[in-house]
């Protein structure tokens, strides 16, 4: 692992953040180092430090320690991600030969210059205690696998020598803080300190020295793994191979929907009575070779390779061999089997800990044998870390069973960490939104409703699969969401079964199923009966009634394999009550469709599905996402009345009795009121039209 200090980087970053002085500008550039690579830190791992001076208001310097503070990452982060706090202050409490956490967050907030700052890191005494002006701290990889072993010091000595201190686990927060100084005080020539089961601890009077201390331990544990394996691959390897790639694919789409489902929580007040989760998977040869292995059960049922890494994993993950991932039923059993699992060890080792509160017993991670591993969480985010926290620790896992055996935490060791209210704290207080872990699929995306019923749903927290047959539209709509990873766009022609059938596929690979469903795409045609061409009217009842049967019949199937139930909102239209001459097609279409939700209503109510319409009327959208529809009728309709553009907009806003022009976000606030299923309503047709009388429903 060589070193990626580069002197011109250095006086870059010390230009660019020269207001927080030289010593934190180099801070913030090797802090950067090493969050950026993954296989030292992962997602707000880790933390850093610098002793420096700042001047106070009466005009005196100060000695302080700026560390990483909570809600930062090391691979982004700023000066003002590194608080600094009075080092006199924590210096003292050393002398302590107790100090309870609340005192201890107390005293450090206490002796914060800037008391709006962001909480200092829980290891802020640690880093204090120790003399060097910088300090750094890892969780790699490399030195996880030595330490993750029944003699933690063993390997350790072999592959770094006499240079670093191994201590074994301490609990973080001050027991480590004064166990560490202690130890370096007792051998004050080592350059870094090696905490069992945990991490690295290096130090230097610079900051090249301090990052390039970590760098050189890290490298050499690494070909002391390297020599100890024989070259031999890093991950496990089983005779049998991995299933190849669209095998894998298929693999995901059958098992995710049953997975995701048994894994959702019942939780009052959420929609449907359940906090849904989204899948985050991976994939690659090494990962989907991993579950293959006949230690491969086992590993997943042992404890993280260190703990920080448990408040977004958990400790153990489910482990699906092939004949559990293909069946349902046995995929059901395991995950209840797991949740009982995680209820033992609440009650024998994390009860103590937390007498009132027991997290969410179920998975997070699961490894599914020959295919890979899929973690779920309520938001995308959460399940994007928990994935590449997962797909680490199987590297690390199988490194050290390879070197001898991987032993990690025990239960009582890692439910301390898991209920320490200091890392609880990491993951926030914020609420989830209302639709968080809930997945949307819209068909006819490209469209101005279809956009503004997505942009609403991404809103409330939902992730969205949006798919439309005209591509370029699609990208339009998809780059003005900006969602990222809260959104899959597939291209697809809902009147072809195949491709429907292909893009709900793609959601449960994307996010692991659907929830709420929204036929959305239509066409229309004008012409008066006596001149209609039976092709051009076939085509109308093709997209906006029969495709919407073929999208019924594929979300049952997902909700039947969900078990959740799920909620399905129709875009019918006015036209259904209030018909309108020369639009039969249209019109007659649309009320087909209305009359197949209803019946839907009938048939999905056993599965808990709600089915629900909404008649729009006059949503033109706008100049970036027009409606289709008014581009095809407008011209017409001008035409009839003899008005412009504008003139017809007002013309539509001034018919209606609440004079409101009706916009895309309008129907996409009844698409969300209906997925937040707020109220015991199916079969049922919300008007948005600002109010016309002749479309009242009936
Ligand atoms: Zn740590």
């Amino acid at each position: 692992m060589p070193s990626r200090w580069n002197d011109d980087e250095a006086r870059a970053a010390c230009a660019q953040f020269a207001a927080a002085g030289e010593l934190v500008a180099l801070r913030v550039y090797t802090s950067r180092l090493l969050g950026g690579d993954d296989t030292l830190v992962l997602h707000g791992g880790g933390n850093t430090s610098v002793k420096t001076t700042r001047r106070d208001l009466l005009g005196r310097d100060v000695e302080v320690l700026c560390v990483k503070g909570s809600g930062w990452d090391l691979g982004d982060i700023e000066p003002p991600g590194l608080p600094a706090v009075r080092l006199d202050v924590l210096r003292e409490l050393r002398a302590l030969d107790q100090l309870r956490d609340e005192d201890m967050v107390n005293a450090v907030r206490g002796a914060l210059l800037d008391a709006t700052a962001p909480n200092p890191s829980v290891e802020a005494l640690l880093h204090a205690f120790l003399p060097h002006a910088f300090v750094d701290h890892t969780h790699a990889n490399a030195i996880l696998a030595l330490t993750d072993q029944p003699d933690p010091e063993r390997h350790v000595r072999a592959a770094l020598g006499d240079d670093v201190l191994v201590l074994p686990w301490i609990m973080p927060g001050f027991p480590l803080a004064k166990a560490v100084a202690d130890a370096y005080d007792a051998r004050p020539d080592c350059v870094g300190i090696v905490l069992a089961r945990h991490g690295l601890f290096t130090f230097g009077d610079d900051a090249r020295q301090s990052y390039e201390r970590t760098i050189e331990l890290v490298d050499r544990a690494q070909r002391y793994i390297d020599r100890q394996l024989g070259g031999a691959p890093a991950m496990l390897s089983a005779e049998l191979g991995p299933s190849p790639l669209d095998e894998r694919e298929r693999a995901l789409e059958l098992a995710l929907p049953v997975l995701r489902g048994a894994c959702a929580e019942a939780k009052h007040g959420a929609p449907g009575g359940w906090q849904r989760v989204v899948t985050s998977v991976r994939t690659d040869d090494e990962l989907a070779a991993f579950g293959l292995h006949e230690r491969a059960r086992e590993l997943c049922a042992q404890n993280p390779i260190t703990p920080d890494h448990v408040i977004r994993t958990k400790g153990h993950y489910l482990y699906l061999a092939r004949e559990d991932w293909r069946s349902p039923d046995r995929t059901r059993r395991l995950v209840a089997e797991f949740e009982l699992g995680y209820r033992r060890y609440w009650e024998q080792s994390a009860r103590r800990v937390s007498p009132d509160l027991m997290l969410s017993p179920k998975p997070v991670v699961a490894v599914l044998a020959g295919v890979g591993l899929a973690a779920l969480h309520p938001t995308s985010k959460g399940a994007r870390i928990a994935a590449d926290i997962a797909a680490h620790t199987l590297r690390v896992k199988a490194q050290a069973h390879a070197l001898g055996d991987y032993v990690a935490l025990s239960d009582d060791e890692l439910a301390e960490m898991e209920y320490w209210p200091l890392e609880m704290r990491k993951l926030g207080k914020a609420a989830l939104p209302e639709l968080a872990g809930q997945v949307a699929l819209v068909t006819g995306a490209a469209g101005a409703i279809g956009c503004g019923i997505a942009e609403v749903l991404l809103e409330r927290g939902a992730c969205c699969v949006l798919t439309d047959v005209d591509a370029e539209r699609l990208r339009v709509v998809e780059q003005r969401l900006g969602a990222g990873a809260r959104v899959h766009a597939a291209v697809a022609d809902v009147t072809d079964e195949a491709q429907v059938e292909a893009v709900f596929a793609a959601a449960a690979r994307a996010f692991g199923g659907v929830d709420v469903v929204v036929p959305n795409a239509g066409v229309a045609h004008v012409s008066a009966i006596e001149r209609m061409d039976k092709q051009a009217f076939a085509r109308v009842f093709d997209v906006n009634t029969t495709s919407t049967m073929v999208v019924l019949q594929q979300a049952a199937r997902v909700f039947r394999a969900q078990q959740t139930g799920g909620c399905v909102v129709l875009q019918a239209s006015k036209n259904v009550f209030a018909p309108g001459a020369n639009f039969s097609a249209y019109s007659a279409s649309k009320a087909a469709a209305l009359q197949l939700a209803r019946i839907a209503a009938l048939e999905f109510a056993e599965m808990g599905v709600r089915v629900n319409s909404v008649n729009a009327d006059a949503v033109f959208g706008d100049d970036d996402v027009p409606s289709q529809l008014w581009q095809l009728v407008g011209p017409d309709r001008m035409q009839a009345r003899g008005m412009d553009a504008a003139q017809l907009r007002d013309y539509y806003r001034e018919r209606s009795l609440l004079k409101q022009s009706v916009t895309p976000r309008h129907v996409g606030e009844a698409v969300a009121w209906f997925a937040a299923q707020r109220t015991p309503t199916t079969g049922a047709v919300l008007p948005v039209d600002g109010g016309l009388p002749e479309a009242f429903p009936r």
